[in-house]
């Protein structure tokens, strides 16, 4: 049986987002593993894919949107918040396989994401009822090793412009389900309907894929 140990704390960093990290100390399926899960929402300071396929973001120029021609530790908190495609990737629970270092996504959600909404029912007080949950700041967009691929504050760290479906560039929230990026019926549950030794068993890519990849795995 997994030994599913304690829990880790997921370094918060001064502004952004956060992820939470929770140790289950299982092999893979019954190796050693940690839970990392990360919040919906962004702050910014105070609070909080495929690079290839990913058009290349434009030189800064004044008539360029901000995510174009801000670093992510420029932006406003405004511009920071709005920058989260509302996807609800990073709220999935994760297992970081201990030996290897190799973060896996799972299907499961995190007790406070909303499978249909695909955000934090109780983002404001979302820390105090998930104690792992990590902001995500800019400092936490440079080390954190999972975030989606289509993470829009991934992209953005890695010079690369957003897709056409995000809400900043489409000009509507629904065009992230749309377009198959959020979690929106894919979720097998939230955890508290999973015993831990069930999260291995929930292992999934598509997370952790790009557009068009997925299909190409199948
Ligand atoms: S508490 Fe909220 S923001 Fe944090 S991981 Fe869970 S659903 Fe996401
Ligand atoms: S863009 Fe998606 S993966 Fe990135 S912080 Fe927002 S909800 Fe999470």
């Amino acid at each position: 049986m997994p030994d599913w140990g304690a829990a880790v704390a997921a370094g918060a960093a001064p502004s952004g987002l956060a992820c939470s990290g929770r140790r289950l100390a299982a092999e893979e399926p019954e190796g050693p593993a940690r839970a990392v899960r990360a919040v919906l929402q962004t702050d910014t300071r105070t609070n909080p894919m495929g690079e290839s396929r990913a058009p290349r973001r434009v030189r800064a120029d004044a008539a360029e949107p901000f995510w174009r021609r801000k670093s992510l530790d420029a932006m406003t908190q405004a511009e920071w918040e709005s920058l989260c495609d509302g996807c609800g990737r990073c709220c999935l629970i994760k297992l970081e396989d201990e030996d290897t270092g190799v973060v896996h996504h799972t299907d499961i959600g995190c007790t406070l994401l909303d499978g249909i909404g695909c955000r934090c029912r109780d983002y404001a007080r979302r820390q105090k009822r998930v104690p792992d949950c990590v902001r995500l700041t800019p400092e936490a967009v440079r080390t954190i090793p999972w975030l989606p691929p289509t993470c829009a504050y991934r992209l953005v760290r890695d010079g690369l412009d957003l897709y056409d479906w995000h809400p900043l560039v489409s000009g509507r929230a629904a065009s992230v389900h749309e377009a198959g990026i959020s979690v929106r019926g894919r979720l097998s549950g939230n955890e508290e309907e999973f015993s831990e030794e069930e999260f291995p068993e929930r292992i999934v890519a598509w997370p952790g894929l790009r557009p068009g990849e997925e299909e190409e795995t199948e």
